[in-house]
């Protein structure tokens, strides 16, 4: 759990590929979602391009059957953007509960509001394979994507205006998820922060070093 722009996206993909699990991200199921010619996909480009959150009956259908899909036989599961509302968390409990599955391992990367602006400014995904980049400051360039070349583009909602919303819906909405868990971690779940203005590498490494103190098992 994060911020928008706290390093959620980069970290679910190292963890996935280090743990050799899958990795959910709503914010990716919903983009893709919001391509669709249609009214539903009209309504999720209306709310995400504002910088609002989508209602959570519709991320919440979506998640929970992608992890019941997901989730048999499987040694976990990284989940990426989700819960973001005390709701959504209090599904994800019954979900897990009914599955039978441990509690979550809750990862909060923690970064402050100015430097989450400056790192937006400069965030950028593969058009191809979807992979994040930070360019380098001041550059105007566009570069390629290391591993396919794919043009690198910038999110429609990582412009300044819609960040500020985006941060005030984290604020109004996600934090008290943050609460939950800290209040809840003896319960049902384990809560963590991280500091994420560490060196993605670093993170990476705490992140790791979590999960594995956690149980999970580390792909070589
Ligand atoms: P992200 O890629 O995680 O930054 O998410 C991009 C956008 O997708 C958010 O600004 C929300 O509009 C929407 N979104 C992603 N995950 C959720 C969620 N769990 N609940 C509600 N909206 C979400």
């Amino acid at each position: 759990m994060g911020a928008p722009g706290s390093g959620k996206g980069t970290q679910s993909a190292m963890l996935a590929s280090r743990l050799g699990i899958s990795a959910i991200s709503t914010g990716e199921i919903l983009r893709e979602a919001a391509k669709a010619q249609d009214p539903q996909g009209e309504r999720l480009r209306q709310i995400m391009t504002s910088g609002a959150l989508v209602d959570d009956a519709t991320v919440c259908d979506v998640v929970a059957s992608r992890i019941r899909g997901m989730v048999t036989g499987s040694g976990g599961l990284i989940l990426d953007g989700f819960p973001r509302t005390v709701a959504q968390a209090r599904k994800l409990d019954r979900v897990l509960q009914s599955l039978g599955m441990s509690r979550p391992l809750v990862v909060h990367l923690d970064v402050p509001n100015e430097v989450i602006l400056e790192r937006i400014s400069r965030r950028r995904q593969c058009a191809k394979c979807g992979a994040i980049f930070t360019i380098a400051s001041g550059s105007l360039e566009l570069n390629r994507c290391d591993a396919d070349g794919g043009s690198l583009l910038q999110r429609d909602d990582d412009n300044e205006a819609v960040v500020l919303k985006r941060l005030a819906a984290y604020e109004a909405e996600t934090v008290p998820v943050l609460d939950y868990y800290r209040r809840h971690a003896e319960s049902s779940a384990d809560y963590r922060r991280i500091d994420g203005c560490l060196s993605a590498a670093e993170i990476a490494k705490g992140v790791c070093d979590i999960a594995s103190f956690a149980g999970a098992p580390l792909a070589a």
